[in-house]
């Protein structure tokens, strides 16, 4: 069976990571190890994390005319994602992280081409799937050219400006959702996840026990494999046991988009 068609419409970044012992608190310059670099951006991930989940998956962005480009698109192109996106005058999207010996971060993302999502003319897909990295007005756009299921992983916080089918947030994202008539999945971290319809739960999962090592990408995991878990028919009770399931293999790697799973690797967690 060929797997659902998603386009996502999302943020590309570079991720730049020192590690260091400390933090430099402000003024403070600290020496670190060397620098790393990894792709990343919400959009980018979700949409690696879709086709690794099997899914045939259009990623609409836009990058700089810069050398970061390349580096930040290599893994959406590793995972056979086409891809539609502008190139801009503005800087690639980089995040700048450290991260001291106990695996606290300081992040600081400066969206650069991101801000310039837009101008896009989506071809029909079975569902549209966005985050909050790019201009409301870009999730906007998306939401009101999408054929079939429109998708919303609230992340950042920040007032959502539609009313999806499907909004996935997390505890601190639930605020920004004023209202919606769709399904909106909560997620708890490590205790799991519930499903909502109009306010009522209608369905809870627990993830399987992990070793976590790294959270990154937990939610773009669960995000993922949501969407594709629905859009493959499956019911909404088995769709979060899978969603949680990826969040947790997820959190059990590092890194972002090494640690996405696939659908085998789901199956294989849950003993299917
Ligand atoms: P976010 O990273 O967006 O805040 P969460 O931390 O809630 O999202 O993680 C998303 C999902 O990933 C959770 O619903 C859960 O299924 C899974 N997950 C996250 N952390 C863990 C963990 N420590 N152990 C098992 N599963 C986890």
């Amino acid at each position: 069976m060929a797997g659902p068609r998603i386009t996502v419409v999302g943020s590309v970044n570079l991720d730049l990571v020192v590690r260091c012992e400390a933090l430099p608190q402000p003024g403070e310059t600290v020496t670190g190890a060397s620098l790393e670099r990894f792709p990343g951006g919400k959009g980018a991930n979700q949409a690696v994390a879709c086709s690794r989940l099997g899914a045939a998956v259009t990623f609409v962005g836009a990058v700089g005319r810069d050398p970061f480009a390349d580096e930040a698109l290599v893994g959406l192109r590793e995972a056979g994602v086409e891809l539609e996106f502008r190139g801009t005058d503005e800087p690639t999207g980089t995040a700048l992280i450290t991260v001291d010996s106990g695996g606290e971060t300081t992040i600081v993302v400066s969206p650069g081409a991101n801000r310039l999502v837009g101008g896009f003319d989506l071809a029909p897909s079975d569902a549209v799937l966005c985050q909050q990295e790019i201009p409301d007005e870009a999730v906007i756009a998306a939401w009101e050219q999408a054929s079939g299921l429109f998708c919303l992983n609230a992340a950042p916080a920040r007032r959502i400006p539609v009313d999806p089918d499907l909004a996935v947030v997390n505890r601190f994202e639930l605020e920004s959702l004023a209202r919606t008539d769709g399904l909106v999945a909560l997620t708890l971290g490590a205790e799991g996840a519930v499903l909502l319809e109009d306010g009522e739960e209608v369905a809870r999962a627990v993830p399987p026990k992990v070793d976590a090592v790294d959270g990154t990408a937990a939610g773009d995991a669960f995000t993922a494999c949501l969407l594709v878990s629905l859009l493959e028919g499956r019911d909404r009770d088995e769709a979060l046991a899978r969603a949680c399931a990826a969040g947790a293999l997820a959190a059990s790697r590092l890194g972002a988009q090494p640690s996405l799973p696939t659908a085998d690797e789901v199956d294989a967690i849950l003993g299917a």
